[in-house]
């Protein structure tokens, strides 16, 4: 079963999907909840599955981007946070603001919290995760040199989409996708990345409190490249689904 949030008759509604419907429930996934109606999946707009109040990130967890960037492997992970105003949902487009430059895409496993998140050990992670989703962690590549620290060059407005949609997979071993114009860039497993999703659960949890609907996005592998208005660029992992969004310039 896969979380959904989605505009049903002007109120954003949270839903279960399976592959043809979607039940609309009574409230958020992470509480109690009634059903609530039934409508085809093929007529749900949906929106960013979750709203989450930080979505902290992870960089260098795949060596070969470690590799492409000329940096050297982490002995703990090295996270840092996006804005929630940088989340957009499926179909959404990335804006490339004016006069930054380069930007990348990232694809990225996305974790979702599913309940309040303190101090707890990589073994207790899964209880506290409701599924996992797709991610890209839009990059303004110039301005992250330029700045020597990544909260501009990562906190664009449109540089956070996620989507479609949560779904409850195990995590360990997934293929993980990021194609421009439906040609393959980054191609890794999960299994490559140096720290696991639920030893980063347990990581950021030392740090600071999670609670639901946060996203912890995992890093990405090798194979960045450039991002052109009029592109389509679309991450893809086993198990959990597509998330696709275009590309498109700031308005002057
Ligand atoms: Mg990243």
């Amino acid at each position: 079963m896969r979380v959904v949030r989605l505009l049903h008759e002007g109120d954003c509604r949270y839903g279960l999907a399976d592959a043809s419907t979607v039940t609309l429930i009574s409230d958020e996934p992470f509480a109690a909840w009634e059903p609530e109606g039934v409508l085809p999946l093929s007529e749900a707009h949906l929106l960013c599955p979750v709203t989450p109040t930080k979505i902290v990130c992870v960089g260098l967890n795949y060596r070969t981007h470690i590799a492409e960037m000329g940096h050297r492997v982490p002995s703990e992970p090295l996270i840092f946070l996006k804005p929630s105003t940088s989340v957009i949902g499926p179909g959404q487009p990335i804006v490339l603001p004016e006069g930054v430059g380069r930007v990348d895409h990232e694809g990225e496993l996305g974790v979702v919290i599913g309940r309040r998140t303190r101090n707890i050990s990589p073994e207790q992670a899964a209880d506290h995760v409701i599924g996992f989703t797709c991610g890209n962690d839009v990059t303004a590549r110039d301005v992250q040199t330029h700045d020597g620290q990544w909260t501009r060059a990562k906190g664009f407005d449109t540089f956070c989409p996620l989507g479609p949609w949560v779904a409850d997979v195990d995590p360990s071993d997934l293929e993980l996708e990021c194609l421009v114009n439906g040609e393959v860039r980054q191609c890794a497993r999960t299994s490559d990345m140096l720290f696991g999703a639920y030893d980063l659960v347990s990581y950021v949890s030392g740090v600071m409190t999670l609670v639901p609907g946060d996203v912890i996005l995992t890093g990405t592998p090798g194979g960045i490249s450039e991002l052109h208005p009029g592109d389509t660029v679309e991450v893809r992992i086993e198990g959990v689904g597509s998330l696709i969004n275009p590309v498109v310039a700031a308005e002057a």
